[in-house]
């Protein structure tokens, strides 16, 4: 039975992190004691045990916490010793974070286009983008797991190989998710994720992680990541930043880890119900057999010139929605001047007229669910 009228449900929430912490609070609230009665704020026990955590949860074999997703990103190109007169290559639909540690660097990124399908980097586009910018000290890729899906990290490796160029997954969206029985922090070199509170696993603030295969990187983030320190507090071998992750948003991590695989099996299950219903009224997400999304954003693409109605229709009835993004990076103005793959990136200029992300979080009731979709489809009737 389709819900049609708002009374009938409550108030949905896009991401809902209260009814989260309502199950959780006797534990929050235990892990927050527990670090004010210690009192170490800065590296106390939680950030080891969070870091611990987070390798076996991922399968990698470091994980370094940092201040948050930007930083975790950045502090890789730092390790990989990015700078002027080096290029990286970035998906064009992304958060603005992907390119802005290139230029923060002041590296180059070329910005590549997507998939329609995945919304993720195309490796047409990778290769279209090495064979134009040869004159450019081409040295790596950062590939986005939009939404939460896995980037087609086997064929992304091969052509880094190919091409020398080491490659960074840029996982913000998706801890949790899998290709195969391998989950994402160890699907390719090195992995950035971020603990933001909108995303899939989230802290009460800002945080982030690097997860790693490789020791001597990993040592040399954790340098990195704390005004680059020697062996002794106050010898610094290296220029770092200031990115450490608070014991607070670390104790309050290893809570939320602790229910993560159970909310994510919830996301799935709303995935499924929308998927379902929405099939052949607008394009719903595809999911590559043998991955795993994480559902960090459930995401679809309107037919041409509907969005707008769509979102005022949604709105009416007191459906939040959201638009990730708006527009492509390379359309940008401080980003326009940055080479590209092509002149235009027709598919993400496409993607960001058309898509528009649901409510998704773990909490969501049938009711809720059955009150979304009917307004989505009366919406295109
Ligand atoms: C959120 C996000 C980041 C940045 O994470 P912060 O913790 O907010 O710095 C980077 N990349 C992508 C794709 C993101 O969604």
């Amino acid at each position: 039975m389709l819900k049609e009228k708002i009374e009938t449900v409550e108030k949905i929430e896009f991401i809902d992190l209260k009814t989260q912490q309502k199950r959780i609070k006797p534990q929050i609230d235990q892990a927050i004691a527990h670090v004010l009665k210690h009192g170490q704020y800065i590296f106390g026990p939680e950030v080891k045990n969070l870091e611990e955590a987070l390798k076996t949860y991922t399968g990698a074999e470091h994980a370094i916490t940092c201040a948050n997703g930007t930083d975790a990103l950045q502090l890789l190109l730092m390790a990989h010793n990015i700078g002027p007169g080096d290029a990286v290559l970035v998906p064009t639909f992304t958060f603005a974070s992907t390119a802005e540690v290139v230029a923060l660097e002041k590296a180059t990124p070329i910005f590549v286009d997507v998939c329609p399908k995945t919304f993720n980097i195309s490796i047409e586009s990778v290769k279209e983008a090495i064979a134009r910018n040869q004159h450019l000290n081409i040295k790596g890729i950062i590939a986005v797991d939009l939404y939460g899906l896995p980037a087609n990290y086997p064929e992304l490796e091969a052509i880094a190989k190919a091409n020398g160029l080491w490659l960074i997954a840029d996982a913000a969206q998706s801890f949790g998710g899998k290709i195969g029985s391998s989950t994402v922090g160890s699907l390719t070199q090195a992995t950035t994720t971020s603990f933001f509170p909108s995303k899939p696993l989230s802290c009460y603030g800002d945080g982030g992680a690097i997860l790693t295969n490789d020791a001597n990187t990993a040592t040399l983030l954790a340098s990195l990541r704390n005004h680059g320190c020697g062996a002794h507090r106050y010898d610094h071998i290296h220029v770092g930043l200031n990115s450490r992750l608070d014991s607070l948003q670390a104790g309050i991590l290893i809570e939320k880890l602790k229910i993560f695989d159970e909310e994510r099996q919830q996301r799935e299950r709303i995935a499924q119900f929308y998927s379902n219903a929405l099939k052949g009224v607008v394009q719903t997400p595809t999911v590559p057999e043998t991955y795993t999304h994480a559902w960090g954003l459930y995401t679809i693409v309107c037919p041409d010139q509907t969005r707008d109605t769509l979102v005022s229709h949604l709105q009416t009835h007191e459906i939040p929605c959201n638009i990730y993004y708006h527009k492509p990076l390379h359309l940008q103005p401080i980003y326009h001047h940055y080479p590209r793959a092509q002149n235009q990136l027709p598919i993400a200029e496409k993607l960001c007229k058309n898509i528009l992300s649901l409510p998704m979080n773990p909490y969501l009731t049938d009711a809720q669910l059955e009150y979304i979709v009917y307004h989505v489809i009366d919406a295109f009737n």
